[in-house]
């Protein structure tokens, strides 16, 4: 029978969740669009899908990446196609997409770290805490680098669920994470690591404490690490015993945690875990590399749900080898589309990107360069939902356009020497990641780099 269907097809740009649930979303609503055969690639910059799932999340964390599963599903959906190692605005310009797709989601994530902007910054041994989590996780872009472990101090700033990550991994006997999919070259660097100290840096106090209740608690299970709270930055006032009452239930679970390591002690712990509150960041002091950090102490002010810090006259040095950056990711646009630069997102309405208040025909985004890097991985569910209901919405406007035939696309791409993967060529991947891990006992070993992916197919 013919189809005489009009052939919508969508551009997905990123592999992580919030594309892989755009795309769940759309195959779900498939058949209530009427008058369309709807056909979904989704483009992404590596060989390899399932974004922060895959790099992010830590590897201690395996039953978070189980998701990956319902991922396989959509991505193996007949009307669902991968096409890895593609970057739009490198590979393809959004301008030339648009000639193609019928609709473009952008849920390419945020990649950048938000700057703390002071001097320093980027001295020797002052690292963003991305770059950590992305090379512990063997992510392409960071595999070239050496962390330098040989101190005996480290220092985070941001009390976000990154830092905690980052705090735990740098802190937790290497047996335990051995076996995850961490990376060997990271386990074998955290071996010879001599860090003993741990400071977790915030500028504001402990209710405004900026992780979840179950990763801060998780930290108390580490073998061999103490936890130092100092019992006077618990100390509340009566207008704040008044307020936690009411709180939210993680800002009170947050407190009760701290409270109890406060007044626990670990005589055989041989590392400490630090949490320091009230502090900001203002220099990085060292000749070649980090040798302390200078802080200003602050008070909070403002009403109690938004309090704000604010800077003293008192200030602090704190002697460290190592400092990590975890404030917060920055997402960055492509190149042709509107982008606000300091919230680090595409200006939108319900996912339809926006310009000045008019909308951009055909142009939706998903996910954290949509509202920032907040949440979990499930909370790009309901947000991917949104767009995707802004988009069939939109759908009796977008066929009044028809587009491009595809095959000239790709061959043109090819013929700018891109090898374009698929997801069978991921499957590949994973299952040499597997068969690699398993060979030393390991979950998985990834490949570090992208290179090494494609010539690993190349050679299949
Ligand atoms: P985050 O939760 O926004 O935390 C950022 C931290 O940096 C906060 O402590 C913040 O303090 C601090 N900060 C920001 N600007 C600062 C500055 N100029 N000077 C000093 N401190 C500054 O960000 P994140 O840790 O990168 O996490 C991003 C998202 O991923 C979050 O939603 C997080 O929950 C999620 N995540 C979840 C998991 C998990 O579920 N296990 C793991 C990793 C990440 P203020 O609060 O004062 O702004």
């Amino acid at each position: 029978m013919q189809n005489n269907k009009y052939p919508f097809s969508v551009a997905i740009v990123g592999a992580g969740p919030a594309g892989i649930y755009a795309a769940e979303a759309l195959l779900k609503r498939k058949d209530s669009i009427e008058g369309v055969d709807l056909s979904i690639d989704i483009i992404e910059v590596l060989s390899s899908p399932y974004g922060l799932v895959r790099s992010g999340v830590a590897p201690d964390h395996f039953k978070i990446k189980d998701v990956s599963k319902q991922f396989d599903k959509i991505l193996s959906n007949e009307k669902v196609s991968l096409k890895g190692n593609i970057q739009i605005g490198r590979d393809l310009s959004i301008e030339e997409l648009r000639l193609y797709y019928d609709a473009i989601i952008l849920a390419h994530g945020t990649q950048k770290d938000r700057a703390l902007g002071i001097p320093g910054e980027n001295i020797q041994n002052s690292y963003t805490a991305t770059s950590f989590v992305g090379w512990y996780n063997s992510h392409p872009w960071f595999f070239n680098i050496d962390f330098d472990l040989s101190g005996g101090k480290a220092v985070i700033i941001g009390q976000g669920n990154v830092a905690i990550d980052v705090a735990r991994i740098l802190l937790k006997p290497t047996k335990e994470l051995h076996e995850t999919d961490i990376g060997a070259h990271a386990v074998e660097a955290l071996e010879k690591s001599n860090i003993k100290d741990v400071y977790l840096i915030g500028r504001r106090g402990p209710l405004q404490i900026a992780c979840t209740d179950k990763e801060l608690k998780e930290l108390g299970t580490i073998d061999g690490v103490q936890i130092k709270v100092r019992k006077e930055d618990l100390k509340l006032n009566e207008e704040e015993t008044k307020w936690l009452e009411e709180a939210p239930k993680g800002i009170r679970r947050n407190y009760e945690i701290l409270k109890e390591f406060s007044e626990k002690e670990d005589v055989n712990a041989n590392k400490t875990l630090h949490f320091r509150f009230l502090l900001s960041p203002v220099e990085i002091l060292g000749e070649e590399q980090v040798a302390c950090l200078r802080t200003i102490k602050n008070t909070l002010t403002g009403d109690l749900n938004h309090r704000k810090a604010l800077p003293t006259e008192d200030s602090e040095i704190m002697p460290c080898e190592i400092l990590l950056r975890s404030v917060g990711y920055l997402g960055e646009g492509i190149n042709g589309l509107p982008f606000d630069k300091s919230r680090g997102v595409y200006p939108n309405k319900h996912g339809r990107v926006i310009d000045n208040g008019i909308k951009v025909p055909g142009v939706y985004t998903s996910g954290w360069i949509k509202r920032g890097p907040s949440g979990v991985i499930g909370t790009n569910k309901a947000d991917s939902v949104e767009t995707v209901q802004s988009l069939i919405e939109d759908v009796p406007l977008l066929i009044e356009h028809p587009k491009l035939d595809k095959a000239s696309l790709w061959s043109s791409l090819k013929e700018d020497g891109i090898h374009i993967t698929d997801y069978k060529d991921w499957k590949t991947i994973e299952q040499e990641e597997l068969r690699r891990g398993e060979a030393i006992g390991k979950k998985s070993l990834k490949f570090r780099t992208q290179e090494e992916m494609l010539s690993f197919i190349q050679g299949k």
